[in-house]
C-alpha cells in the first residue's frame, strides 16, 4: 500500500523513510512538505513522481490519487487533528503520531472523522509492534508472576535546543506530551487496565528555558487491581526504564522504549527475542490490516486512552500549582 509522509523533519528523514525501504506491503508512494527545497532531494533519493509530491495547501487533491492509500502524519502535535481529519475526509487511511493529539476531545473528533469516511486509523506506537514489549504486556495482562503490585518506569532525555517547538504550549510541548506517553503506555499496557486515580506534579529546572511548558512530570497512577505505577518523564535528564513487582516475581526492560537495543529479563532468566524494525513491522501490519480488513493492533481508540490520562495528568500538575 502507498504510503505518504507528511511532514518532513527528524521522524519522517531519519527514520520512518528508511523504514519504508525495508518494508514489503507498505512503501514510499508520497511527501507532503511546506518546504519546497525538500521535494527534489526526495524525489530524488526515493524516487518518488512529481505527482505524488504535496503541500500543506494542496495536500486535499491527494484524494484523486489512488497510489497514496494511507497518509502518515509526523508533523508537530498541534496539528495532528487538523491533518488527520483532512486525510480522512480525502478517503484516505490514516497513520497518526503519538501523542495522538492535544486533548481528548480532539481524539474524539479524529476516530469519528475516519468512522464517518469508512477509512482506518492507527496511532504510531512503534513499541507494541516490538517483541519484547509484546512479552511484557504477555506477562503482566496474563499475571505469570501473579498480580501486577507495583511498576516503576521512566523515560526521560536531555532537551538542549531552545528554539524547538516541544517548548511551545500551542504546538503541544511538554516532556508528558513528548516522552511522557511511554511510561504511561507501558503501565496501562502491562496491567491492561485504566487507572482510577491520578497524582502528578511538574518542575522546571531551567526556567528561562521552559518558560510554557513542563520540564520534568512525576505522576502516579493507581489501578483497579490495586497496582500503583510511579512515573517519571523529562527533558532533564537521560533515562529509561520499566520495572514490575508482581505477586510471584517480577521483570524488567532497560532500556525499554529505544529504537534498538531494548533487553529484558525476569526472576526466571533473561528475555530472549529477536530485534526488528519497528517502524518497518508496525507499517507493514497496519497495512496488512487493512488490506485484510483486521482489527489494529494500534487502533485510534488506544491513543484516546492515553489522552484521556495526559488530560487528568495536566489537571492534577496545574492545580498542584506547579
Ligand atoms: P520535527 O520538528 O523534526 O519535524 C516536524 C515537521 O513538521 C518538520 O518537517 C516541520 O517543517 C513540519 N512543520 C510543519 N508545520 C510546522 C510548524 N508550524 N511548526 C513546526 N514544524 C512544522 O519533529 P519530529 O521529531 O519529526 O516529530 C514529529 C512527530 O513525530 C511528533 O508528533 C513526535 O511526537 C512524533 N515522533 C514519534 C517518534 C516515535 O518514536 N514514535 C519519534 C520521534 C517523533
Amino acid at each position: 500500500m502507498g504510503v505518504a509522509l507528511v511532514g518532513l523533519g527528524y521522524y519522517s528523514t531519519d527514520v520512518l523513510a528508511p523504514a519504508l525501504q525495508e518494508t514489503e506491503t507498505a512503501y514510499l508512494a508520497g511527501i507532503v512538505t511546506g518546504t519546497p527545497a525538500k521535494e527534489e532531494i526526495w524525489m530524488k533519493r526515493y524516487g518518488i513522481p512529481g505527482k505524488n509530491v504535496y503541500n500543506y495547501q494542496n495536500f486535499d487533491q491527494i484524494a484523486d490519487n489512488p497510489e497514496i492509500e494511507i497518509v502518515y502524519v509526523v508533523l508537530p502535535n498541534s496539528m495532528h487533528k487538523e491533518y488527520t481529519v483532512r486525510a480522512a475526509m480525502a478517503g484516505k487511511h490514516v497513520i497518526c503520531e503519538k501523542p495522538m493529539a492535544l486533548n481528548a476531545e480532539e481524539c474524539r473528533e479524529m476516530i469519528a472523522a475516519c468512522n464517518e469516511n469508512g477509512v482506518r486509523l492507527s496511532i504510531g506506537y512503534r513499541l507494541q509492534f516490538e517483541p519484547h514489549t509484546q512479552e511484557v504486556m504477555r506477562l503482566g495482562q496474563e499475571k505469570v508472576f501473579g498480580t501486577v503490585r507495583q511498576i516503576s518506569c521512566g523515560a526521560a532525555y536531555r532537551h538542549t535546543n531552545r528554539d524547538h517547538w516541544k517548548l511551545k504550549r500551542s504546538m503541544g510541548g511538554g516532556a508528558m506530551m513528548d516522552m511522557g506517553i511511554y511510561p504511561l503506555q507501558a503501565a496501562r499496557c502491562v496491567t491492561g487496565e485504566e487507572p482510577l486515580y491520578v497524582s502528578a506534579r511538574s518542575y522546571v529546572t531551567r526556567p528561562e528555558m521552559f518558560t510554557e511548558v513542563e520540564e520534568v512530570m512525576i505522576f502516579d497512577l493507581e489501578f483497579p487491581s490495586g497496582c500503583i505505577a510511579s512515573l517519571a518523564t523529562g527533558f532533564h535528564a537521560g533515562f529509561n526504564y520499566l520495572k514490575v513487582f508482581a505477586g510471584d516475581g517480577g521483570f524488567e526492560l532497560e532500556p525499554f522504549s529505544g529504537y534498538r537495543g531494548i533487553k529484558g529479563r525476569t526472576g526466571r532468566g533473561e528475555l530472549e527475542f529477536p530485534e526488528v524494525n519497528q517502524q518497518a513491522t508496525q507499517m507493514d501490519e497496519v497495512a496488512e490490516c487493512i488490506l485484510e480488513g483486521r482489527p489494529m493492533r494500534v487502533p485510534g481508540e488506544e491513543g484516546l486512552k492515553d489522552m484521556i490520562v495526559v488530560d487528568k495528568i495536566h489537571d492534577c500538575a496545574a492545580k498542584a500549582g506547579c
